[in-house]
């Protein structure tokens, strides 16, 4: 027996972005959030660094030189229009989470405290700036606590460990999604007049992630499979201060604090890759700079590895406004950081690319930006596109935010106007598949197996440094891993807390994930942003100024398109820090 639900609004994932767009769709009208973990263990909470906006509270800022860095950031592939609405709309949203409650770090005189993070300059490049508005190394965590409790004051509903399958489109409309009850089992459909995604990110295709195990890509594959296309997958942003071997964070703060990168022969070789802002050079730079390095052979020991340096911060720095990233050092290294170099290397960390949206958070699903009534998407999952081929740091949780702001005001505007859309025949019947597959088949590969080595193929072949040689083996692996796939089984047939059944549906998410950026990797030969191609090592504006569009065809290949990119104020230069 399949249960029915009817919301106004079904927002999918309570993260951050989530719970923005759940808060202002709440005056409209009866507003549902379904979140396959419990809320406040969404990937928001742990975020570390900060939020970035130009609040002026430390030192003179503006918003058009946030503006400036992020769109010189992204390597001029972001969409300016949207850019400058997230650098404007930023210092608003700073303060409302300040007036919810949140408890920032506060200057001596009571404003908002500020910190420097890479990439974040003031007039146009000249200095690093401090525009990251911080509560110690656990902004993130304080931002999902506000916003949950701010939407539980506002009776948003919550329908926790619900797993999405599905997204129900019908004439042209979105009309709600199927979910799989995780805590009792079965299939459940909620009708809505509009539904947002805001699933977060895919960092497990990798092997070395700074992401939770729940970021598996799931939103973005739900709709890939409705022929919806994924904008801009090849660009996946790799951290540089990963934990090693383990990927766990260190965040950027830690250098914005004043951290130092050291080789193996101790040099701090960022000099030479950003002669102006040195260790604070966007991702991108800092990612490739630690594997030349190690390709060099100046690698610690000359291994895969190089040093964060922290101790000459002092411990009352460390203690006060680095104590997560002390305490995971102390923990997972036994180290100390106020003594100890930190051993680390670039982690799989964020994803620029995603469900193509307008700025109102409208999924688009062409090349001519065409709406799909009533389908929303904000925050990792989405592309609005803000980040372009190389997120700043702090970005993120300003995008969620502020999109995800815009998009819940928008679907309280929609669902006023809106009559009620129809619900397709046979609303279950792609998840009922999905399903009876695991449960009912019997097949005898196992997930484990394929999901180790997609992350792995994904890890050599498809990482900081690709060509065609290593994408084409890629791609190859994963053709044969979908296969495996499809003869893959579970040992478990039940239905209460089938937690492998869970992690069987997600291996299909990822899949699909791998896939999209691979075969958008392999069609864009040219090097921006994080996509580093070896054997086109150049930009080239003049054929590639373009997003990417891949599109999922029914016999299970991908279609490429392209759309232009937004310019209004920077044009293209080189890009110099
Ligand atoms: C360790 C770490 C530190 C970071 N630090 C910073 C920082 O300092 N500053 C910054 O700007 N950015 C930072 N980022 C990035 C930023 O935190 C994330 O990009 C952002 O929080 C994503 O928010 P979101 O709301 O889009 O998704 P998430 O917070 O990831 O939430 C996703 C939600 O979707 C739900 N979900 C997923 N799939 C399904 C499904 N199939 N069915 C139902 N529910 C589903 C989950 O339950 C969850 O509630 C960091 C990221 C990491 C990993």
């Amino acid at each position: 027996m399949v249960r029915y639900h009817r919301y106004d609004a079904v927002i999918v994932g309570a993260g951050g972005a989530g719970l923005s767009a759940a808060l202002h769709a709440s005056g409209a009208g009866r507003v549902a959030v379904l979140s396959k973990l419990y809320p406040t263990r969404s990937h928001t909470g742990t975020a570390q660094g900060g939020i970035g906006a130009a609040l002026g509270n430390m030192e003179e800022d503006h918003w058009e030189w946030h503006m400036y860095d992020t769109v010189k950031g992204s390597d001029y592939l972001a969409d300016q229009d949207a850019v400058e609405i997230l650098c404007r709309e930023a210092i608003d949203a700073v303060y409302e989470l300040e007036r919810m409650g949140l408890p920032f770090d506060r200057t001596p005189d009571g404003r908002i405290a500020q910190r420097r993070f890479g990439g974040h300059t003031r007039e146009y490049g000249k200095a690093p700036v401090m525009r990251s508005c911080y509560a110690a190394d656990r902004t993130g965590h304080m931002i999902l606590q506000t916003l949950y409790q701010q939407c539980i004051k506002r009776e948003v509903q919550f329908f926790n460990e619900y797993l999405v399958l599905d997204v129900l489109i019908h004439d042209g409309q979105a009309c709600g999604v199927v979910a799989w009850n995780i805590q009792q089992g079965g299939l459940e459909v909620f009708h809505s007049k509009a539904v947002l995604f805001a699933t977060g990110g895919c960092g497990r295709i990798y092997k070395v992630t700074s992401n939770a195990v729940s970021l598996t890509g799931d939103g973005m594959a739900v709709v890939f499979r409705r022929g919806i296309p994924l904008e801009d997958m090849e660009f996946y942003q790799f951290h540089p201060t990963g934990i090693y071997k383990m990927g766990i964070l260190l965040s950027e703060a830690a250098r914005g604090e004043g951290g130092i990168l050291r080789n193996g022969l101790g040099e701090r070789f960022m000099e030479r890759y950003a002669p102006t802002i040195k260790d604070l050079a966007p991702r991108d730079i800092v990612s490739r700079a630690i594997y030349l390095e190690i390709r060099e052979g100046r690698g610690v020991h000359g291994r895969d590895y190089v040093h964060l340096d922290l101790t000459h911060l002092g411990r009352e720095v460390l203690e006060k406004k680095l104590p997560d990233i002390t305490e995971f050092v102390r923990t997972y290294l036994g180290l100390d950081p106020a003594r100890d170099l930190i051993p680390i290397q670039p982690t799989a960390h964020y994803a620029m690319g995603g469900i193509p949206t307008d700025v109102h958070g409208r999924v688009v699903v062409d090349a001519q930006n065409t709406p799909l009534p009533g389908l929303y998407a904000a925050g990792e999952v989405a592309c609005v596109s803000v980040h372009g081929a190389n997120r700043l740091g702090t970005n993120s949780l300003v995008d969620i935010v502020v999109f995800g702001r815009r998009a819940g005001k928008h679907m309280a505007r929609f669902v006023q106007e809106t009559d009620w859309p129809p619900l397709p025949p046979n609303p279950t019947e792609l998840a009922e598949h999905l399903i009876a597959h695991f449960l009912r088949g019997g097949g005898t590969e196992s997930v484990s197996r394929i999901r180790d080595e997609l992350q792995t193929v994904m890890m050599e072949d498809a990482s900081v440094f690709r060509t065609e040689a290593s994408l084409r083996h890629a791609w190859d692996v994963l053709r044969g891993l979908r296969e495996r796939y499809c003869r893959s089984g579970i040992q478990d047939k039940g239905q209460v807390f089938n937690l492998d059944l869970v992690e069987a549906l997600e291996l299909g998410f990822l899949l699909d994930c791998a896939e999209a950026l691979v075969a958008s990797a392999l069609f864009r030969t040219e090097s921006r942003g994080a996509h580093y191609r070896e054997d086109y090592p150049q930009r080239d504006d003049v054929n590639w100024l373009r997003h990417t569009l891949a599109f999922r065809q029914d016999d299970g290949t991908i279609r490429l398109d392209t759309k232009p990119v937004v310019i209004t104020r920077f044009m293209p230069q080189e890009r110099k820090y």
